[in-house]
């Protein structure tokens, strides 16, 4: 029997290697492009594995989908990819090297506790978001978009920056130093004190990032709400203000409960052996 009884991920039978489809981003129909999450350019490049999150939370032996030259998903056109994510992962770009930059600071002790990004806030929300719709299963490009409202809401808000999405979501951000990507999309949680929650989650080295349903501080005690209306983003790199590794995906982090579509969570890791 040996590696013939393992159970293969869901990420390979989501596989579908479609050439052609709706992009999950606009709803055109078209081409379809990979888009590396995270993005080459924050070195996703290396070998990697992946599985759903709770196939990885099982922790039980998965197959799991591996790639070469970083995790990617082909569920976006060509233009999504190329001319919109391009240009706003420049601002992902800034915020990456001014991390380390900053954090080679402080681990030299100059007293160093946060960064700030001279970034427009909305541009990196809308990237992350961008992103993190990208992770969708290929299956989804099968058909046209279906014009929920929550849908519509997000679209609009990566391809026109639309403001409407500030009544219903607030943003987050916070240091993120793991090496696990986490792709979470519209996970329902509910609350030890009984509020339902929606979640929307990408979490890549350096950052953490959530969109989450408006009234939610509670879940964030240690701060990271961004401000739309500043022209800058900061994040805390003070260890008292990390969030751990599993914070909203995992259990016992203010949320008694999750529920998503499995084939909507995911999570890569480096293969083994790879640098
Ligand atoms: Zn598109």
């Amino acid at each position: 029997m040996g590696e013939f009884s393992k159970e293969i991920s869901r990420r390979i039978l989501d596989n579908k290697k479609h050439k052609f489809g709706y992009c999950v981003i606009c709803g055109n129909h078209g081409e379809l492009s990979k888009d590396h999450v995270p993005p080459q350019s924050l070195g996703n490049v290396g070998s990697v594995e992946l599985l759903t999150l709770s196939e990885y939370v099982s922790r039980s032996n998965i197959k799991p989908l591996s790639g070469k030259g970083g995790a990617y998903h082909k569920t976006i056109c060509r233009v999504c990819n190329g001319d919109l994510l391009s240009r706003l992962d420049m601002t992902l770009k800034v915020m990456y090297e001014e991390t380390f930059l900053a954090l080679s600071r402080y681990e030299k002790n100059v007293g160093i506790d946060y960064v700030k990004f001279n970034v427009d806030p909305k541009e990196f929300c809308r990237c992350m978001m961008g992103h993190l719709t990208a992770t969708s299963p290929q299956v989804y490009c099968e058909k046209p978009i279906p014009e929920k409202e929550h849908v519509s809401l997000i679209r609009n808000f990566i391809l026109k920056g639309g403001d409407e999405i500030i009544e219903d979501y607030d943003f987050y951000l916070w240091f993120y130093p793991y090496k696990n990507v986490v792709a979470v999309n519209n996970m329902i949680g509910l609350g030890t004190n009984g509020v339902q929650v929606t979640v929307y989650l990408l979490k890549f080295l350096p950052f953490g990032f959530a969109m989450v349903s408006k009234g939610s501080e509670w879940l964030f005690s240690r701060g990271g709400k961004i401000d739309f209306k500043n022209n800058y983003l900061r994040m805390s790199l003070n260890p008292r203000n990390l969030y751990p590794q599993g914070f909203l995906n995992g259990p016992g982090y203010g949320l008694g409960m999750a529920l998503f579509a499995e084939n909507t969570a995911g999570v890569s890791r480096k293969a083994k052996g790879s640098l």
